[in-house]
């Protein structure tokens, strides 16, 4: 019978998963399907309870459930998740005699860690300025900073990005680590090796919009915009204008989902078709 995977989320209409989902499915003849389900904060519960009780393969969780998540007894996060504080992923599994268990992953910063790693930008030792402090930058925040980089978060509301890295200072004392507000961006900029925006700032329609003056940023500089909508956004050809590696979200789209489909199947899923199907979907 055909297993059925998901991702739920409000708005969830625009959502690219199901398209990048089914193509890989379908390229590794897999009697499965992905759908996207419209599910309230309200209603999580009852939704994640439902899908196990249907016997779904996998859900994906997506605006505004992941830290909802947490809230919930029926999903056991897996530490890293706990640490993060929000979950992207449910795995429903059979658990010898506890029977099924339904767990919770965060895989946003591991997308972004191999969006990076595909363009070989290093991640040890850098000095990593993230622009943002919501549930994007923390799950990216964590991820680099226990792989060993300097992270500086930036945002425009100072206490969210001193909260956050006090959050990721608390689980990993020995991490290097500091939050700030706005005001110096463009010094930060140039003292940094990678620059990522995990703001919504530069996201349709907001075409013309950017975190950073196109003057702060350099050759050496590597600039990764998680916003994939549209797939150039003002940073990425500023970035591109000044001689800085251009790094599209649409990868940490892609590598998120990959290791989604990993946790749900065992199995290595097409990661160049479906980035080829997100790029196509997204009209390059
Ligand atoms: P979020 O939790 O709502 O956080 C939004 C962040 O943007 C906050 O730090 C907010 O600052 C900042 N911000 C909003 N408007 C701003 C402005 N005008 N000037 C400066 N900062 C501003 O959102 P999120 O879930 O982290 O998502 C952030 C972006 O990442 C979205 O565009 C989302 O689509 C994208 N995303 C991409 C992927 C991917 O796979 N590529 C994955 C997840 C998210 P304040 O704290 O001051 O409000």
């Amino acid at each position: 019978m055909k297993k059925v995977f998901g991702v739920f989320g409000d708005p969830i209409g625009h959502s690219l998963s199901p398209l990048m989902h089914n193509a890989a499915f379908s390229a590794l003849a897999l009697d499965c399907a992905y759908h996207a389900f419209r599910v309230r904060p309200e209603k999580l519960e009852k939704a994640v309870l439902g899908a196990e009780a249907m016997g779904f393969g996998g859900v994906n969780l997506t605006v505004p459930l992941k830290e909802k998540a947490l809230e919930l007894d029926c999903i056991e996060p897996d530490p890293l998740a706990k640490k993060i504080g929000a979950v992207n992923t449910l795995v429903f599994r059979e658990e010898g005699e506890g029977g099924r268990k339904i767990r919770g992953y965060n895989t946003d910063g591991l997308g972004a860690k191999q969006a990076l790693l595909d363009f070989a930008v290093e991640i040890k030792g850098s000095k990593i300025l993230i622009v943002g402090a919501g549930g994007a930058a923390r799950a990216i925040g964590f991820r680099f900073v226990e792989d060993g980089a300097e992270v500086i978060i930036a945002n425009r509301t100072e206490k969210k990005a001193i909260a956050l890295a006090g959050d990721i200072a608390g689980t990993m004392p020995e991490g290097r680590i500091r939050g700030t507000g706005l005001s110096g961006l463009d010094t930060l900029v140039r003292e940094a090796d990678v620059l990522i925006n995990a703001t919504t700032l530069g996201m349709y329609p907001n075409l013309n919009t950017s975190i950073v003056d196109a003057g702060a940023l350099h050759p050496d500089l590597a600039v990764f915009d998680i916003v994939y909508n549209p797939l150039q956004t003002k940073l990425l050809k500023d970035a591109e204008a000044a001689g800085a590696k251009a790094v599209s979200g649409a990868m940490m789209l892609v590598y998120q989902g990959a290791e989604a489909f990993r946790l749900w199947t065992g199995i290595e899923p097409p990661v160049e078709l479906m980035k080829k199907t997100v790029l196509e979907a997204l009209g390059t």
